[in-house]
C-alpha cells in the first residue's frame, strides 16, 4: 500500500474502485482554414453560443451557487476580449477549432502567471474550451464517467459544470492532482459534502479499477489497502454518516464543554436552511449585504422589516448583527463616495459609519424596535474597530438605544494587541479571520497575486486570536470567531485552543465542525494550539496540526502501527 497526500475538503472517508476521467481532446493542429474566414467565424460563434447556453442551463438544474459557478462561465465563454482574440486567430488564416485553442490557452497562461485564486480559475478555462472544441468537431465533450457502478472518481481538475451535477449515488469520492483549498472543486465538493482530496499531485498514477481509501480529513489516498484498514475505513465512514445525520446537536468538546455553533447569513431568507443544519443562532448577519445596489441609504421601516424577519427565524436564540460594513470589497454608494487610493485602509466599517452618524442612528433604531418585536437574542457589533476609543464610542451609543449586548468584530491587529483594553469596554469580541489575515499579512484579500499570503493558518493570525482568547478569559468576555477560517474543521479546534467560545460559519460547514469538535477535549484543543503556533508558516502549521490530531485518533494510530 502506498499513501498519496493532498489537501482534504471536510471530514468524510470513503472507499473504492478508481476510475480516472477520461483524457482531454488532443490539441488542433494549426492548420490554415480552407472554408474561409467568415464561415470560420461563424462556426466559432455558433460553437461558443451553444456550450454558454449549455452552461446555463446545467447551472438551472443543479441550482445553489453551482448556478452562479456556471453562469459565471457561460459569461467567459462569450467574453468579448476573447472572442476578439479568436477572431484574430480566424483572420491570420487559422481554423475555428485552432483559434479557439490558442486564444484560450492564451488566456489561461495569463491567469496562470498571476497564480493565486485567479490561478485556480485557470482549469476552469481548459473546460470551457474543451467544450467549445467538441462542439466544433460534433462529438461528445469528455465528462464524468459513468461505469455504471459506484466508484473513486479521479481527474486532474473537475470542472464546476461536472462537479455541479455529480451523481452522488455513484461518485463516492473525488481525487484531483490539480486545485487548490480555494478551487471551485473545493468550494463545491464542501458544499455538496463530497469526500474530497484536492491537489494530490501524484493521483495521476493511479490505475482504473485500483481500490482506494480517500480520507478527507486526514488528506490522503491510500492505494492498495488491507483487509483491515477497509473495514476501519467502512467503520469510520458509517460512524461519520451516523453523526451528520443525527439530528444536530449542540457543538460541544469532547469533554462536554459547550462551543456554540453559530451561522453566518447574509439575508433572512437563508435563516431556514441554518436552522435545519443546526445553527444554535447566527454569528454574523451582515446587513451591508441587504442594501448593496442601494444608492439611497435604507430607511428605518425598510431595514425593520428585514431584521424583524431575521429574528423572527430564531426565537429565544442568540442573533448577532453586524452594523453596516461598508467599504473595499463591499462599497455601499451612500456609505463610501470619495475616492481613495487604498480603500481596504480607508474610511471603512464603523470608521464610515461614523463620518454618516444619522445612518448608524437609524440603523440602531431599526434593530432595536426590530427586538422589541421579537423574542431572539439580539447582539449587535460595530466592523472594524481599530481602539479603545472607538469601542467606548460604539458600546455607549448602542446602548443609548436599548441594545442589551453590543460587541465590536477584531479584524485589525491593533485591536488584537490590545483586547484586554478593548474588552474592557464592550460586552464581546468576534474576530473577522478574513480581514485580521488580510491586515497581518499585508495581503488584500481580494488580490489572486497575494492570495498565498491570506492564509488564517499563519501562526502571526493565530497568535493574534491568541491575544484576544486570552483577553476574553481574563474579562469572563465571550470571544466568538466568524471569518472563513471557522468552516474550517481543524482550524475550528486549533481556534477552540486558543480561546474562542463560538464558531460561525457557512451552515454547510456546521456538521464537520461539530463533528471534528466532538472528538476533540479542551486539553488537545490546546495542545494542538499551541504546536500550530509553534510553526514558521501557514502550511507547516496546518500539517503539524493534521499529524498531531492523526497521532490522537485512535482509527488514524492503528493505520500507522
Ligand atoms: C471577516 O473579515 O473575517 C469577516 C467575518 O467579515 P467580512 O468577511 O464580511 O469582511
Ligand atoms: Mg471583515
Amino acid at each position: 500500500m502506498t499513501e498519496l497526500r493532498g489537501v482534504g475538503i471536510g471530514q468524510g472517508v470513503a472507499q473504492g474502485p478508481v476510475v480516472r476521467m477520461a483524457d482531454a481532446l488532443p490539441a488542433p493542429e494549426k492548420t490554415s482554414s480552407t472554408a474561409g474566414t467568415d464561415a470560420e467565424r461563424a462556426r466559432a460563434r455558433e460553437a461558443v453560443a451553444a456550450v454558454a447556453a449549455e452552461l446555463m442551463q446545467r447551472g438551472e438544474s443543479a441550482g445553489g451557487s453551482a448556478r452562479e459557478v456556471l453562469e459565471a462561465q457561460a459569461m467567459i465563454a462569450e467574453d468579448p476580449t476573447l472572442q476578439d482574440e479568436v477572431d484574430a486567430r480566424i483572420d491570420d488564416g487559422g481554423t475555428a477549432e485552432w483559434a479557439v485553442y490558442d486564444a484560450f490557452e492564451g488566456f489561461k497562461a495569463t491567469l496562470e502567471a498571476v497564480g493565486g485564486y485567479l490561478g485556480e480559475r485557470a482549469a476552469d478555462l481548459d473546460d470551457i474550451a474543451q467544450r467549445v472544441l467538441a462542439h466544433l468537431r460534433g462529438v461528445a465533450a469528455s465528462g464524468v464517467p459513468d461505469p455504471g457502478h459506484p466508484f473513486v472518481l479521479i481527474a486532474r481538475d473537475l470542472a464546476p459544470a461536472d462537479t455541479a451535477l455529480l451523481n452522488l449515488e455513484q461518485v463516492l469520492a473525488l481525487v484531483t492532482s490539480d486545485g487548490g483549498p480555494t478551487s471551485h472543486t473545493a468550494i463545491l465538493a464542501r458544499e455538496k459534502g463530497i469526500v474530497a482530496v484536492v491537489g494530490a499531485a501524484d493521483a495521476v498514477s493511479l490505475e482504473d479499477g485500483q481500490t482506494v481509501i480517500v480520507d478527507a480529513a486526514a488528506g490522503t489516498v491510500t492505494t492498495d489497502p488491507s483487509g483491515e484498514q477497509l473495514e476501519r475505513a467502512t467503520a469510520r465512514a458509517a460512524e461519520r454518516a451516523a453523526a451528520v445525520d443525527a439530528p444536530p446537536s449542540p457543538g460541544a468538546l469532547a469533554d462536554g464543554t459547550a462551543i456554540a455553533l453559530l451561522a453566518n447569513l447574509g439575508k433572512p431568507a437563508d435563516a431556514a436552511d441554518a436552522v435545519a443544519r443546526g445553527a444554535e443562532g447566527v454569528g454574523l448577519f451582515r446587513t451591508e449585504f441587504l442594501f448593496l445596489s442601494s444608492a439611497q441609504a435604507p430607511t428605518i421601516a425598510e431595514q425593520r422589516t428585514g431584521y424583524t424577519e431575521l429574528l423572527e427565524a430564531f426565537p429565544g436564540k442568540k442573533v448577532v448583527v453586524r452594523m453596516l460594513d461598508a467599504g473595499a470589497d463591499k462599497p455601499l454608494a451612500f456609505l463610501n463616495d470619495a475616492h481613495e487610493e487604498n480603500p481596504a485602509l480607508g474610511l471603512r466599517g464603523l470608521r464610515s459609519l461614523r463620518a454618516s452618524e444619522d445612518i448608524l442612528r437609524e440603523q440602531l433604531t431599526a434593530l432595536a424596535e426590530a427586538d422589541a418585536a421579537t423574542s431572539a437574542d439580539l447582539w449587535v457589533m460595530a466592523p472594524m474597530v481599530a481602539t479603545v476609543e472607538e469601542t467606548k464610542y460604539f458600546t455607549s451609543l448602542a446602548r443609548e438605544y436599548g441594545i442589551r449586548t453590543a460587541g465590536v468584530m477584531v479584524e485589525i491587529p491593533a485591536s488584537a494587541l490590545l483586547a484586554d483594553r478593548v474588552l474592557a469596554h464592550t460586552d464581546f469580541a468576534s474576530i473577522g479571520t478574513n480581514d485580521l489575515t488580510q491586515y497581518t499579512m499585508a495581503a488584500d484579500r481580494m488580490l489572486g497575486s497575494v492570495a498565498n499570503l491570506q492564509d488564517p493558518w499563519h501562526p502571526a493570525v493565530l497568535r493574534l486570536v491568541g491575544e484576544v482568547g486570552v483577553a476574553g478569559a481574563r474579562t469572563g468576555k465571550p470571544v466568538g470567531v466568524c471569518g472563513e477560517a471557522a468552516a474550517d474543521p481543524l482550524l475550528a479546534i486549533v481556534l477552540v485552543g486558543l480561546g474562542a467560545t463560538s464558531l460561525s460559519m457557512a451552515p454547510a460547514a456546521l456538521a464537520d465542525v461539530r463533528l471534528a469538535l466532538s472528538e476533540r477535549t479542551l486539553e488537545e484543543a490546546r495542545s494542538l494550539a499551541e504546536i500550530a503556533l509553534a510553526a514558521d508558516d501557514a502550511a507547516s502549521a496546518r500539517t503539524a496540526a493534521a499529524d498531531a490530531v492523526a497521532a490522537l485518533s485512535p482509527h488514524q494510530k492503528e493505520k500507522k502501527s
